[in-house]
């Protein structure tokens, strides 16, 4: 008998990748998806802990999900089993049960593939209130990705692939080494399989994941090493991928190898998301960062020199405890200086853990917030000007899903810029969804781009 099963997804791509992984584990035990948690037997939030208050905004989720839970005892209807897994449930463990007895299971991101037999134990107890408190915050990496191979994946046309997780770095502000534990990259063999099933099962884009992706060094049978440069050209050889794109990559650990791959492999896609930080050296020192300014801006130098076209993206947090007015306007010069397609900026936010949490020269709200609105209000005319740019021009889009108006088909450009065409009825919906089609791109908004079909 079929069951239903609601996942809330908070945070990164790597979130979601996980997410996509918990359906097709639970998908074997007869559960399928549904899109609001009333009526789903087991209701999973897959939480994040990069933000300020990461924790708290979690609690009243759960506080929800009680008042849901109650209604449903009352009406008689058999009772949810709820889970927190992700990063919040690895940072506070078994504090989430003491303080929300409503909660069934906890696990972190590295034990989800064991999903199935913690819900088959919650769902074995007579009652809600016989259920064992489950709580599963392993950090053995490996043991997670050997399981999940295993699973067959959905049919789509673009496709997230974890190669790497975890990270060794220790960024001032950051609880990635801490809620994801430490650099791992998993094995040449492993990789290329899931890229195998991933293709024949039709997918046309893959997205390489890890925190540190372009950190990847895994290895084969032989013991040979595999960067991710290395990797690429093979998938790009060896596969029928049409586009293959990266995230997230850190500035120390792009190599002469990997910008070369972006003039000469031609599905390796004219995108980069290159996150710095900050403008200011004294600033990426205490971010603890392992890559100057200077240093960015020579890899952002030599990625254009092969690739004149590449897009540019980037993370900044203003606001870091002892940036300096001069501090900021160094950010705004580095802005100025890349260009960029598209970035994130935040305001810093203390994230508890963390060495930058406990300093003393935290900078008052009211100039990060100044601080941020100048910065953003730059990056939006930044990107509004690439996109502008792109008007007049024709680009292959893959159009992955319908619109927020039914008539619109809706893709990616190679920049990945969203991309939507109105195919108006049904039929030209079905001849093009899932299809990687050159467009003319009509009109540019800040965040997307109008096209048509070229003839
Ligand atoms: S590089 Fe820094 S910001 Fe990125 S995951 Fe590692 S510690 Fe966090």
């Amino acid at each position: 008998m079929t069951k239903k099963l609601f996942i809330k997804t908070y945070g990164c791509q790597m979130n979601v990748y996980d997410t996509e992984r918990m359906v097709d584990v639970m998908a074997h035990e007869g559960y399928q998806v549904i899109d609001t948690p009333d009526e789903a037997d087991l209701v999973v939030l897959n939480t994040c802990h990069i933000r300020e208050k990461a924790a708290e905004k979690v609690y009243s989720d759960i506080g929800r999900l009680r008042v849901m839970k109650e209604k449903r005892r009352k009406a008689g209807a058999k009772d949810s089993i709820l889970a927190v897994g992700g990063c919040v449930a690895q940072a506070e463990g078994a504090e989430i049960h003491r303080r929300a007895p409503v909660v069934d299971m906890v696990f972190g991101p590295q034990t989800y593939h064991r999903l199935p037999e913690m819900t088959r134990a919650a769902d074995k107890s007579k009652s809600a209130g016989d259920r064992p408190r489950i709580v599963d915050t392993d950090l053995a990496v490996s043991e997670k990705f050997a399981a999940l191979s295993k699973k067959a994946v959905a049919a789509k046309k673009t496709a997230f692939l974890t190669v790497q997780e975890g990270c060794d770095k220790f960024c001032t502000y950051c609880v990635v080494p801490y809620t994801r534990g430490g650099e791992f990259s998993r094995s040449f063999e492993d990789v290329m399989a899931d890229a195998v099933k991933l293709n024949e099962a039709g997918v046309l884009e893959v997205t390489l994941l890890g925190q540190n992706v372009n950190a990847y060094h895994g290895h084969d049978v032989s013991g040979t090493e595999w960067s991710l440069a290395r990797l690429i050209r093979h998938l790009a050889e060896v596969t029928d991928f049409k586009r293959i794109r990266y995230t997230t990559s850190h500035p120390h650990d792009m190599t002469d190898e990997l910008i070369a791959v972006h003039g000469d492999v031609a599905e390796c896609m004219p995108y980069l998301h290159l996150p710095v930080q900050a403008g200011s050296d004294r600033i990426v020192k205490a971010m603890n960062r392992h890559h100057t300014v200077a240093a960015y801006l020579k890899t952002i130098e030599d990625i254009r020199a092969v690739r004149s076209d590449i897009a540019l993206s980037g993370d900044f947090i203003v606001g870091f405890p002892g940036e300096t007015d001069a501090d900021f306007q160094a950010t705004m010069d580095l802005v100025r200086q890349v260009n960029y397609a598209q970035a994130y900026s935040f305001m810093y936010s203390e994230r508890p853990g963390t060495p930058a949490a406990g300093w003393d020269d935290q900078v008052e709200s009211h100039v990060k917030s100044e601080r941020l609105a100048e910065l953003q209000e730059e990056l939006n005319r930044q990107q509004r000007a690439f996109n502008d740019n792109s008007v007049g021009q024709t680009l292959p889009v893959l159009l992955e899903r319908t619109g927020k108006e039914a008539s619109h088909l809706v893709g990616r450009s190679p920049y990945m810029q969203a991309v939507y065409v109105d195919v108006g009825d049904g039929a030209l919906a079905e001849q093009y969804f899932g299809k990687l089609v050159d467009m003319k791109i009509i009109s540019a908004g800040p965040r997307s781009l109008k096209g048509e079909f070229v003839g």
